[in-house]
């Protein structure tokens, strides 16, 4: 029964050259496994149109395209304009990945904020959810999204934080998304969070390449391997895989509005 589950991993970077000698097998590899939705995500504007090359290329594939905090000091001039055109392609069903990075720093804050609000208001102007970055960063990401982007639909991805941050991005209304480190025997945080917040608001990712689940950890992570994140997600729920699974397909459908049903 469990088999028969259809997983999204909803972040992913298939498009990065950690796969570019065997792609094809990577997504077999995914399909096997229940995979039937990837979204892929950029993280500055040449890797958004790789996503959306994938995801015109591919019907199991949808894209999402912004400039992550680490990569804003690069963004050319008419960025916006770029990101805004490309975002109205059919394929393209958000904005992201967006938000604040202070593990790495590589643009100063105010940078990165600009930027962030920026294309809360690209996402809030066209009708599509953002898919928050955010790394050691969670006063000041709350504080943004709180003044920004309240009322819009939402995603911290790679979700990471104890269950107070959790909270507060539920009360945002954003969804949590859930990687290979909920897998991690001693993520203690990350599972009481998983076990505490409503199914509803709950989503699968792999992050791939990075963030290879329990035990493939420290590996190059790929999409099928988002069925570890969801059986870990239903024993922490101690509900069946395919229960959690059809949960998190209708979410992904809900708050990626412009995937076509069955699409
Ligand atoms: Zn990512």
């Amino acid at each position: 029964m469990s088999n028969d589950a259809r997983l999204i991993d909803t972040h992913a970077h298939v498009a990065a050259a950690q796969f570019d000698a065997d792609r094809a097998g990577v997504l077999a590899r995914a399909a096997e496994a229940g995979v039937a939705r990837i979204i892929e995500v950029g993280y500055d504007l040449e890797s958004s149109r790789a996503a959306l090359a994938l995801a015109e290329a591919h019907p199991q594939i949808y894209a999402v395209v912004g400039i992550q905090p680490n990569h804003v000091h690069e963004a050319p001039e008419g960025w916006a304009g770029e990101l805004h055109a490309m975002a109205a392609h059919p394929k393209v069903v958000g904005i992201g990945e967006i938000g604040m990075d202070y593990h790495w720093m590589a643009a100063p804050p105010e940078l990165q904020e600009r930027f962030f609000r920026d294309q809360l208001a690209i996402a809030r102007d066209l009708g599509l959810p953002v898919v928050i970055h955010s790394r050691e960063a969670q006063a000041d990401t709350l504080r943004i999204l709180a003044a920004a982007a309240r009322g819009q639909p939402g995603i911290m991805h790679s979700f990471s934080g104890r269950w107070g941050y959790a909270q507060a991005c539920l009360e945002i209304g954003f969804m949590l998304s859930f990687s290979g480190p909920l897998t991690f025997p001693k993520a203690a945080d990350l599972h009481e969070a998983a076990r505490l917040a409503p199914l509803e608001m709950l989503l699968t990712e792999t992050d791939s390449p990075y963030l290879s689940p329990h035990p493939q950890r420290g590996k190059r992570n790929e999409p099928a391997r988002v069925r570890l994140v969801a059986e870990r997600l239903a024993a922490l729920r101690g509900l069946p895989l395919d229960v959690v699974a059809d949960q998190v397909w209708r979410n992904a459908e809900r708050i990626f509005h412009k995937i076509l049903p069955g699409g």
